[in-house]
């Protein structure tokens, strides 16, 4: 068997040592004859599983004490509208920071349930920055401020969080979270789903200050309502128990690794050797301001488009699947979560300094 690196940007890849510590308890999790897939999440072995994760995702993004972890289905997608059903609380308005397509969804979906406002935009400029923090046009009667920390497809990321005042920070971590230390108290709500930093797709996770929820649009059906889910520890109904469990292989596995400042050192490094090699190399051009440039997502073009093509058949007889580009951006974009390694990067560039010194 021989595993190729792979730079989807989601679902994507996962960290071998899990991959397969999970694949030699496939058929019988701790002595139980049977596989966690196969087993009741009412069962102890299960719910220790969960207890565990949760835990552990409490230690690795040091959550205080008053946050609520939810693992939940939905997708992102889901929660662009499950947000203003739970965090409108009487309130009409919220307020949306547009710097990708992600964010514009996200806003699109909460026009169903209050009055958004656009507070800044970076759609002018293709979404290649962030709109400046004194240029937002705030509502201080907003329900919440939602933004997106990473937007996966224009490869935009605020490396600080902004200062919003009282109203509360929602931020869709979907493609960021556990990237690098973040400060949770700063937001009243985080969410992300699973299938880019975390683990397999089908999983949601929210991490939100207990006070901001409760209060729910009339109608919400339990399922969707965070307090609810809260009050029942996810397990409402049955929760995505493989998925969940494999999040919980991917924090210990983390957590081993030194943390999340551990995986910041690494991602920034990977992140820097790729930018760093892309603007010294006339041949290919990564659009974005350095100041708010991704270590997750690196969306680059190539001088000639005519060369794509040829540009991705032979990264995939190198052993480099997924670089396509977003059909939003064109060109290619390199995903390279916690999970790919140091090396995926290196032979990455190998390719690149090939393909020019050959065609470009
Ligand atoms: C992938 C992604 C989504 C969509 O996630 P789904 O789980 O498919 O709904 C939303 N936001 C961001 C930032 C993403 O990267």
């Amino acid at each position: 068997m021989s595993r190729i690196f792979n730079f989807s940007a989601g679902p994507a890849t996962l960290p071998q040592p899990v991959l397969e510590a999970v694949a030699a308890e496939m058929l019988d999790f701790g002595g139980q004859g049977m596989g966690i897939m196969e087993m009741s999440h009412r069962d102890k072995p299960f719910m220790q599983v969960a207890a565990e994760a949760e835990a552990d995702l409490r230690t690795l993004m040091n959550i205080p004490a008053n946050y609520k972890v939810l693992f939940l289905q939905g997708g992102a997608t889901g929660h662009f509208s499950f947000i203003p059903m739970n965090l409108l609380a009487g309130k009409t308005r919220a307020d949306y920071i547009l710097t990708g397509d992600w964010g514009k969804k996200a806003a699109k979906a909460a026009k169903d349930f209050c009055s958004v406002n656009i507070a800044a935009t970076s759609e002018e400029t293709k979404f290649t920055t962030i709109p400046d923090r004194a240029g937002w046009r705030l509502n201080p009667d907003a329900a919440y401020v939602h933004i997106t920390p990473n937007e996966t497809i224009h490869g935009v990321e605020f490396l600080d969080t902004p200062d919003v005042g009282n109203v509360p920070l929602v931020g869709d971590f979907s493609s960021t979270i556990l990237s690098r230390p973040v400060d949770v108290s700063k937001y009243g709500l985080i969410y992300a789903g699973a299938q880019k930093n975390i683990g397999p797709a089908g999983l949601t996770i929210v991490i939100v200050r207990e006070d901001l929820i409760g209060k729910v649009l009339p109608g919400l059906p339990p399922i969707f309502n965070y307090a609810e889910q809260a009050a029942n520890d996810s397990m409402l109904n049955t929760p995505p128990t493989f998925a969940w469990y494999m999040a919980g292989k991917v924090f210990k596995h983390l957590l081993a690794g030194g943390g999340l400042e551990a995986m910041a050192a690494v991602n920034q490094r990977k992140a820097e050797k790729l930018y760093g090699y892309i603007d010294r190399e006339a041949f290919y051009t990564n659009p974005v301001d350095k100041a708010c440039r991704s270590w997750m997502n690196i969306p680059f073009t190539l001088a000639d488009a005519e060369q794509d093509a040829a540009f991705l058949q032979g990264a995939k007889a190198a052993g480099l699947a997924g670089l396509k580009g977003h059909r939003a951006v064109g060109g290619m974009r390199a995903s390279i979560y916690n999970a790919m390694p140091e090396a995926g990067v290196d032979a990455l560039l190998d390719y690149m300094k090939e393909f020019v010194r050959t065609r470009g």
